[in-house]
């Protein structure tokens, strides 16, 4: 492991080192974007391990998605070495699952349950229920109650609280009496058994004395509740994330948990880390300026470490989504040096900004996937490469769950052995299309080789153990079409580029009704508002050195043109004239040369 000299902390900036050393007790850390977080919690536990003589077995660090764990994991080994294989890093729904595993017992659950697939509660569902369209109805309003009635901003409220007042018991006695538990019995499962047993909520505690929360800003009601369980008020809780950043209240995220973690623990000191190592001044100076007439944080302030401050931001206006493209292309074009087919056959070229850019360097965000389909032609046609990056879970795509149903059923037959998933995920693809009747064929064989593309790095990773390959799919292991080593720009949602950062990155449609995001025609919702805002501040801040913030004056959405007015988000940004270049294209300067040179 790399421990210098100075011991683990010595290469932590003095804030983040005074956090990384607070001794016991709660503490919340409230971090900005670009300040760096995962590095300042991960130190904290190697400090904790390898310099305080706290058990590594103790140490429980909770993030939220599989693949942040992952990086967690990888961190801490390398600052850990081996010990680090007794630390338990985790998400929510994967800490639940082990804790049933060991107490299936007393919640009356048998050894080998399951963990029910999207189609399969669908099917208890509907049999509860009565009929398809019931259950659909009723699917994610059940699982919105559940979860502990935070309300999403969805405006579904057509299913009646009766209906799922009286059909959640019936749906549970159906799931359990197959053997099953669902996604959130993951989380609801625990907490009841914690609440109810005070033995189990001892042990559990002495167990995991230092626990560790990564962007505690979106934490749920259930989450929430599972950690006041495990933490009691003099617990070693240490909580870190930034309000400013929280963009999952639709799934039922509440970033007033993170509000009120000074009264629920009143002993809790609060550091701030204010450093950003990320971006140039004039990208800071406009994401605080985006932020500050909605921010959640007290006196909020990011000081640039990096002292190159030539660049401005560029806000431009474009006639419509396809000249929003051509601007894009245009731009990244210009950005790489000269001509598409030169950046193309150097690869890397020297850039007009202040180093090398190459095309994995470019990030294109927008607030819908619906927007992808222009700037991915645009890409396409001046020959750029480009991949979507995405984080829906792979159980949402078609063909993963038949591919998973599959292999749970050929492995109970087979024996285990050394076969890799890989080999097993792709006969199990062939088994299904050998049993379809011919017309079913070919339309189905399309959709499985995207599901065995999706599934096959996941696979990789697994190596032979199929079980556990299984699990991570159905714990939400996310689509991971993404190859790090691909030179190709990144298209994505701006919720998918939470926690990501690149050289260049263009915030796309920054118009309102789409950023904010609203049904047009429909009055603002000052909650979704603020959210919206704070999605707008984590798109921005994902930039190191060059931001370009478009919009549309036209634009067509679910097949019909508007015009459309420039997000209200943009008003303070461009009173920065110094941080900031407005520029409006000319409409359609291509069409024009082209009929020149028709001339
Ligand atoms: P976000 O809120 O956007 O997720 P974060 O707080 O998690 O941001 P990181 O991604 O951990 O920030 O760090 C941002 C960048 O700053 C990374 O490139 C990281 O390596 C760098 N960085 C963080 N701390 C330091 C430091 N003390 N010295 C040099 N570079 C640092
Ligand atoms: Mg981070």
């Amino acid at each position: 492991h790399d421990a210098g000299e100075d011991g683990v902390l010595a290469g932590l900036d003095p804030d983040q080192r005074a956090a990384a050393e607070v001794p016991g007790g709660p503490l919340l850390i409230v971090a900005g974007p670009g300040t760096g977080k995962t590095r300042t919690v991960t130190h904290r536990i190697a400090h904790l391990v390898l310099e305080r003589d706290v058990p590594a077995r103790q140490c429980l660090a909770i993030t939220f998605t599989r693949r942040a764990a992952e990086e967690m994991t990888e961190r801490l080994h390398a600052l850990v070495g081996a010990k680090a294989r007794d630390i338990t890093v985790a998400t929510f729904h994967s800490l639940g699952l082990a804790v049933l595993r060991e107490r299936h017992a007393r919640l009356e659950l048998p050894a080998d349950f399951g963990v029910a697939d999207a189609a399969e509660q669908h099917r208890v569902l509907t049999e509860v229920a009565g009929d398809e369209r019931a259950a659909r109805r009723l699917r994610s309003a059940i699982s919105r109650a559940r979860r502990g009635g935070a309300q999403d901003g969805s405006g579904e409220t057509d299913t009646p609280d009766a209906d799922v007042a009286d059909t959640v018991p019936r749906y549970l006695a159906a799931l359990r009496e197959r053997g099953l538990v669902d996604y959130d019995d993951l989380l609801a499962l625990p907490v009841e058994l914690l609440e109810s047993d005070a033995d189990a909520r001892e042990e559990y505690r002495r167990r995991f004395q230092w626990i560790t929360v990564d962007e505690y800003q979106d934490v749920d009601d259930l989450q929430y509740r599972l950690l006041r369980l495990l933490a009691p008020g003099e617990a070693n809780l240490t909580a870190i994330g930034d309000p400013d950043q929280a963009i999952y209240a639709f799934r039922g995220a509440d970033v007033r948990f993170f509000l009120r973690f000074q009264q629920d623990y009143p002993q809790a000191p609060v550091v701030q880390l204010t450093r950003n190592y990320r971006s140039g001044r004039h990208i800071l100076a406009g994401a605080l300026k985006a932020i500050r007439p909605g921010t959640l944080v007290a006196d909020r302030q990011l000081h640039p470490t990096r002292d190159d401050s030539a660049q401005r931001i560029t806000l431009h206006r474009a006639a419509d989504e396809r000249a929003e493209a051509a601007f894009v292309a245009r731009t990244i074009d210009r950005l790489l040096g000269g001509t598409s087919l030169h950046s193309l056959d150097s690869g890397r070229v020297q850039g007009d900004g202040d180093g090398r850019i190459g095309f994995s360097d470019i990030a294109v965000l927008y607030r819908t996937d619906a927007q992808s389909r222009a700037l991915l032609e645009e890409l396409g046609r001046c020959g750029f490469p480009a991949q979507k990056r995405s984080h829906d879970p792979l159980t949402a795509r078609s063909g993963v769950e038949h591919i998973l149903r599959e292999l749970t059923h050929t492995s109970a037959a087979s024996a285990p052995g050394e076969t890799p998933v890989v080999e097993r995920v792709r006969a199990a693809a062939g088994a299904i299309l050998a049993s379809l009747p011919d017309g079913r064929r070919e339309e189905r064989a399309a959709e499985l080789r995207t599901a065995v593309e999706l599934l096959t790095p996941l696979a990789h990773r697994c190596g032979t153990d199929l079980a556990r390959f299984c699990q991570e799919v159905l714990l939400g292991a996310e689509v991971d079409a993404l190859d790090p080593r691909a030179d190709a720009v990144s298209l994505l949602t701006l919720h998918a580029a939470k926690g990501l950062e690149f050289p260049v990155v263009f915030v796309t449609g920054c118009e309102d009704t789409l950023l904010p995001l609203r049904w047009p025609g429909t009055e603002p919702d000052e909650a979704a508002l603020a959210e919206e805002r704070r999605l707008c501040f984590v798109g921005m801040t994902r930039a190191q050195d060059h931001l370009y913030l478009t919009h549309a004056a036209k634009r067509t959405r679910r097949g019909e043109a508007r015009e459309t007015r420039p997000s209200p988000f943009l008003t303070e940004v461009r009173e920065l004239s110094e941080a900031v270049t407005t520029e409006s294209a000319p409409p359609r300067p291509r069409r024009r040369a082209q009929q020149l040179s028709l001339l």
